[in-house]
């Protein structure tokens, strides 16, 4: 049975390169250089054969794309779930080179995928998939060419895996080849919470930005996972009110505000759905979550939530992205229309590769940095990314979004002209 081809909307990677294609017309970059930004450095499919619990030989297909190593090594997650395509690990690897250009960090942009279903495996098959994808990567991975991290379906234990075959590989403990690992293999302390905490310090400067007071500040947020919770948490003891959660179950709003250590006691520790949450208010569905009546909005789940369809019912003032590419570009109009202010993904969710870069230079250094030390540093290199970007914008009466686009292209443009082209 053929499937339906995709709407254009949707494709993450067309959704991508509209807005590359605007910055960098308005930046009025060179069309060499152009040309060499649009495309990935290289990609690679692998078909990667486990063998399952039944028994049974199953082949998984996976994918590892680098966008760019102009800046530094390649830096990007590795995501496991059933709907990865080639396009998608495209438009995110293209994403993290911006990403890592914008907080001005010294990374290129790479990233992974694997087409499974994490919730459907055992322990035992999602290790041999993890290391098996490893080791087919094994010379195209190490701290100085392509450095993975968690994404969707993945995490510290899939990391811990990666690090541990591809030290096999190449005989010696190498920590510096993943970041997000677990804390006793090299991890960072504010890894978990970076991502979130991020998205955090681009709000509390967004308020002030706009004149607004933090304290009862309204917020919903979609996605409950790493980011979504993370920031729910950490933004509630700061003085925000959170009024809408989703998960992929669905969502629920409560105007008077959740208690979100005692969600995530319900969702993690107890393990049942957030929608069931006691006294958890209105029940609705988890894209509906973000048309709430609120202050900020932040989609921190999944691709094209926004879309060009339903972008006109948003009716937050700001739109922090915790996800990566929640908005569609055809929406793009319909929210700087409405004038809300926006926080693109890749500065809005940049706090977690800033610690990443953070835990990467710890473990080459051999030396461990305090927490505050950590979150200090974050929110020095989050302010300063959010200022330039404002700036930017102002500067070029551009969107947020593009701005941070020029910027980053800006950057990484630079960069490559200093380095010139080996040909
Ligand atoms: P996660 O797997 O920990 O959590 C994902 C959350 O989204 C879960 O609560 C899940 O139930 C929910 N979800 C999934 N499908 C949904 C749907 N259709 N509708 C509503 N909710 C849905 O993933 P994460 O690490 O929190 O990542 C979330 C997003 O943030 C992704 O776009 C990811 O690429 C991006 N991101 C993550 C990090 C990080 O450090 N974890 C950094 C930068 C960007």
């Amino acid at each position: 049975m053929s499937q339906a081809p995709m709407p254009e909307e949707m494709n993450v990677y067309q959704n991508a390169e509209a807005r590359f294609e605007v910055a960098a017309n308005k930046l009025g970059l060179e069309q060499g250089i152009y040309r060499f930004l649009k495309w990935p450095s290289k990609e690679v499919t692998l078909y990667i054969p486990v063998g399952m619990d039944n028994g049974q030989l199953e082949v998984f297909t996976g994918y590892r794309v680098l966008h760019s190593n102009v800046r530094g090594p390649g830096k990007g997650g590795i995501r496991f779930a059933p709907d990865v395509s080639i396009d998608e690990v495209r438009a995110l690897a293209t994403w993290m080179t911006w990403k890592c250009a914008v907080v001005n960090i010294p990374f290129g942009g790479a990233k992974g995928g694997v087409i499974c279903d994490p919730r459907k495996m055992s322990r035992g098959e999602l290790e041999r998939l993890t290391r098996r994808y490893t080791a087919e990567l094994a010379d195209w991975l190490g701290p100085e060419r392509d450095v993975p991290a968690p994404d969707v379906g993945t995490g510290e234990q899939t990391m811990a895996w990666v690090m541990d075959t591809y030290a096999m590989h190449v005989g010696q403990a190498t920590t510096a080849v993943v970041t997000g690992k677990p804390i006793e293999l090299g991890g960072s302390r504010g890894r978990r919470e970076a991502t979130g905490r991020g998205v955090m310090i681009c709000c509390d400067k967004a308020l002030a930005k706009l004149g607004m007071k933090k304290e009862g500040c309204r917020a919903v947020i979609q996605g409950f996972g790493n980011v979504g919770s993370m920031a729910a948490d950490l933004m509630q003891k700061a003085g925000y009110k959170i009024i809408g959660l989703a998960d992929i179950g669905g969502g629920l709003y409560n105007e008077s505000g959740f208690d979100v250590p005692k969600v995530i006691d319900w969702v993690y520790t107890q393990k049942k759905a957030l929608q069931d949450f006691p006294g958890g208010g209105t029940k609705m569905s988890a894209r509906d979550v973000l048309f709430q009546s609120c202050d900020i909005a932040i989609p921190a789940a999944i691709e094209n939530q926004i879309t060009e369809k339903n972008a006109h019912q948003v009716q937050a003032r700001i739109l922090c992205e915790g996800a990566n590419g929640p908005t569609t570009w055809q929406a793009d109009a319909i929210i700087d229309a409405k004038g809300i202010f926006t926080i693109p993904d890749i500065l809005g969710n940049a706090g977690g590769v800033t610690v990443s870069y953070f835990e990467w230079v710890q473990d080459r250094q051999g030396f461990f940095w305090r927490e505050s030390e950590v979150n200090e540093r974050l929110l020095d290199v989050m302010e300063n990314a959010f200022d330039e970007v404002v700036r930017y914008a102002e500067l070029h009466h551009v969107n947020n979004r593009i701005a941070a686009y020029m910027l980053a292209i800006d950057r990484v443009a630079s960069a490559l002209k200093l380095r010139g082209i080996y040909a």
